[in-house]
């Protein structure tokens, strides 16, 4: 998911690879819609190794190099079920949220924001999220854990796991709506710019 106000990329930029060390990080292309392995629920992660941690960090770079505040393995043409939050943009590693096999176990309220995706660039769109979710995940290592969000963090949390269940938030906007970003996303893909 794109940061929801443009002002601050610049900012975000400037704060890309926060926490890790000098390590060369993997900077994945994003995969664009239109490719079947997005709309594809994902395989369960089960093997928690030195890889994976890998895999994370490199999502997370891939995500702050794109300027986005989450990122799911299907974006990066990876079928595992797998997606990086941050929404402080890399300003504060505590912020940086592995989400391996995660679900949602509560959820709270109604918010309508717009939304965007790194895999559908240049596309907005207002949809209806939960204020409030608890989700359950594991981390890199494989350790379980709950975590709150509230808002963006919430909404984030949400669009992510969509992703795993190959579920685009385009698919949350009115048929209306949709078939006008999928028809204009078909003019760029015949001009080439898609
Ligand atoms: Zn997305």
């Amino acid at each position: 998911m794109p940061m929801p106000d443009k002002s601050t990329s610049s900012e975000a930029t400037q704060a890309a690879s926060p926490g890790t060390v000098s390590a060369a990080r993997k900077i994945y292309p994003i995969v664009k819609y239109g490719d079947p392995i997005l709309e594809k629920s994902t395989t369960p992660v089960k093997k928690f190794d030195a890889d994976l941690e890998q895999l994370a960090e490199d999502m997370f770079a891939s995500m702050y190099a794109a300027q986005g505040v989450g990122l799911a393995a299907p974006q990066i043409g990876l079928n595992l079920r797998i997606a990086v939050v941050d929404v402080a943009a890399g300003k504060n590693p505590e912020a940086k949220i592995v989400l391996a096999n995660p679900e949602i176990i509560h959820a709270e309220g109604e918010k309508r924001e717009e939304e965007g995706c790194l895999s559908i660039p240049g596309f907005r769109g207002y949809v209806l999220r939960p204020q409030f979710v608890t989700i359950k995940a594991q981390n890199a290592k494989g350790e379980s854990f709950e975590i709150r969000g509230e808002d963006l963090l919430a909404r984030a949390f949400c669009h992510e796991i969509d992703h795993l269940n190959g579920i685009l938030f385009i698919q949350h906007l009115s048929m209306l709506k949709r078939d006008l970003i999928k028809r204009k996303i078909k003019k760029l893909r015949k001009q080439g710019e898609w």
